[in-house]
């Protein structure tokens, strides 16, 4: 497959091809054969963009597995440290005992020197294995607070959806749980939006995947360029975004979501490689605000998508959301 690809013979492209081989990512198989059908190869460009898209979950699970590898062998060395110091104590305490059992008994200038002369040494050995100790944890402390940082850094790393650069569905869901604990406190009004492409499949059946990825990303930074400073935006899967305004009230959310969707059909889309014009595309759009406690996430995403649902059968390009007299959903 590299050879009928033109690529070279790198690990990673090795990587591609085995879970090409798998079957295991639909996408990523109808990428690569697109790809061969158009272009009889794959660029380097393209090759590194697939592995780039594809193979992050790979990498995200490789970082984990080092960085435990790495927390195992210091939890290891800790723990021989600690093995070491009981063990010295513990015969240092040995040696104290039988020293205090000598001094009960009667004993002579020349035996007491004698013993004085072991405690010393036994003395300076638990010295010794004190400092080693102070050491070896001060050198752990470093190692923990470097591992304290990698794992942060994969940790936000696993909240980002890699080809749009924005939240992905787990940064949502923690980002949106708390959100509903701060508007819970605050009793501040929070509303949720949630998008879907319009007739998403047929722009990609004409003009292939790679191309619907630059409109994926597209619609990412208009949905971004759109919300404020604590608002999230993020791709909660497919061509489907949500974007979550804390501090806004039904009213405000509404006039995010037509900007939103006046914003994506404004652009008339431009293939980057031939300037080919692609037309435009559409969003369609639910709004609904949290009722507060105890309506779970769920609710509130199911009720939003409901909203979604009834803009894409009143015709698709629309914002629809729910009266809070009837919860009918309207269209704006
Ligand atoms: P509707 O207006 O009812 O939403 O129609 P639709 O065609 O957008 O909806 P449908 O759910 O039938 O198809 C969604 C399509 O989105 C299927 C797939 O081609 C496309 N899609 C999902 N994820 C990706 C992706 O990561 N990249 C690309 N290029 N396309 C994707
Ligand atoms: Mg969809
Ligand atoms: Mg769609």
């Amino acid at each position: 497959m590299l050879k009928r690809a033109n690529l070279p013979a790198h690990p990673v492209y090795y990587e591609l091809f085995y879970i090409y081989a798998t079957g295991a990512t639909p996408e990523l198989n109808a990428q690569i054969n697109e790809l061969l059908t158009a272009n009889g190869q794959i660029g380097d460009d393209e090759a590194s963009e697939l592995c780039e898209r594809f193979l992050e979950v790979t990498n995200l699970d490789e970082k984990l597995r080092d960085l435990s590898e790495v927390m195992n062998s210091t939890i290891s060395n800790v723990n021989a440290s600690i093995d070491l110091a009981m063990a010295t104590a513990n015969s240092y305490s040995g040696s104290l005992l039988q020293a205090s059992g000598d001094l009960e008994g009667s004993i002579d200038d020349q035996a007491l020197q004698a013993l004085s002369t072991r405690l010393l040494k036994e003395t300076r050995r638990m010295q010794d294995m004190n400092r080693k100790l102070e050491s070896q944890l001060a050198n752990t402390k470093g190692d923990l607070a470097v591992l304290q940082s990698d794992l942060a850094k994969v940790r936000r790393e696993a909240m980002i959806d890699p080809l749009t650069k924005i939240a992905n569905r787990k940064g949502f869901d923690e980002q949106l749980a708390l959100e509903m604990e701060k508007a819970g406190e605050t009793r501040a009004p929070l509303c949720l939006l949630v998008m879907d492409i319009d007739r998403f499949k047929a722009f990609n059946d004409t003009y292939g995947h790679l191309t619907g990825d630059q409109v994926l990303r597209l619609v990412a930074q208009v949905v971004k360029a759109n919300i404020r400073g604590r608002d999230m935006a993020a791709r909660f899967g497919g061509e489907e975004f949500v974007a979550i305004l804390p501090e806004t009230e039904l009213s405000g959310a509404l006039t995010v979501a037509e900007h939103i969707r006046q914003a994506v059909q404004s652009k008339e889309l431009l293939k980057r490689s031939t300037n080919e014009k692609l037309g435009r595309i559409t969003l369609s759009l639910g709004v609904a605000q949290w009722r507060g406690a105890p309506e779970s996430a769920s609710a509130l995403i199911e009720r939003a998508d409901k909203c979604l649902y009834a803009a894409k059968s009143g015709g698709r390009n629309r914002v629809v959301c729910e009266t809070s007299a009837t919860d009918a959903p309207i269209a704006s």
